[in-house]
């Protein structure tokens, strides 16, 4: 009778044993499955400006184009091991605007997002402002400077602007994920989204935003940009703003 108790014990935790080591084999498949599929994400990151296109000149002498690669990398720099990020320059140096896309389209980047800091003759003018696309009218189409055939390898090449016409709508739920992240980080600024018809954004291929994160030309706006600590919250909500899209698209 002891011996069989014992034998029925014996078996009951061997039983444990093999489910719970199923359940974590699961667990950690899941995890790995789910780093894999959140590495294979890029996002490419723009710079506004760069050598000797500076930007905006705040009134203490800070430059547009060294806010937005400090920022740009900052948030490069929050989404390290998690998702791919590139940068369309990583230095001070000029990039041509529709080179820019061009990056992130062949890339195959999922998100594109381009960081500017903004510039007003309007001393009121201050905040942060997140940009989606909005497409030009009838006469206003634009097309891509450099040499694009209509006709590349049999295929119709689509004109600038109508690429990011299909994302308009995730444009503006990204912007909105990246608002709510920020204001999570950081109560320093008011952010307001609004839709634009910028070249930068028009012949991106994937879901795209312009962000200005306050005005250099507010003194107020260009002591906040100064604050390491403050850009650095700044980053912090356009990254999870970003990742807050993704789980929100794919799940
Ligand atoms: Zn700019």
């Amino acid at each position: 009778m002891g011996e069989r108790r014992k034998l029925h014990k014996c078996t009951s935790l061997l039983t444990l044993i093999i489910f719970l080591s199923i359940f974590l084999l699961l667990i950690s498949l899941k995890v790995k499955a789910k780093q894999r599929d959140s590495r294979s994400k890029i996002i490419v990151i723009d710079p506004g400006h760069g050598g000797y296109d500076k930007g905006v000149s705040g009134t203490g002498g800070t430059l547009e184009k060294d806010v937005a690669i400090a920022l740009s990398l900052m948030i490069a720099d929050n989404f390290s091991g998690e998702y791919t990020a590139k940068l369309t320059r990583t230095d001070d140096y000029q990039v041509a605007l529709f080179d820019r896309t061009a990056m992130a389209n062949q890339s195959n980047a999922d998100i594109f997002i381009s960081v500017h800091t903004c510039g007003s003759f309007l001393h009121s003018a201050r905040g942060i402002m997140i940009y989606y696309f909005k497409k030009l009218d009838e006469n206003g189409t634009v097309e891509a400077p450099f040499s694009v055939t209509p006709l590349q390898n049999g295929i119709i090449q689509p004109s600038w602007n109508s690429l990011q016409e299909s994302y308009r709508e995730a444009g503006k739920i990204l912007a909105e994920s990246i608002k709510e992240s920020i204001l999570r980080e950081t109560k320093l600024f008011d952010i307001k989204i609004q839709e634009a018809p910028l070249l930068v954004l028009g012949g991106a291929d994937m879901p795209a935003v312009l962000i200005e994160t306050g005005c250099l030309t507010n003194p107020g706006d260009e002591k906040k940009l100064n604050n390491k600590k403050t850009l650095q919250a700044v980053s912090r909500g356009i990254s999870k703003g970003i990742k807050k899209y993704f789980l929100m698209v794919t799940d």
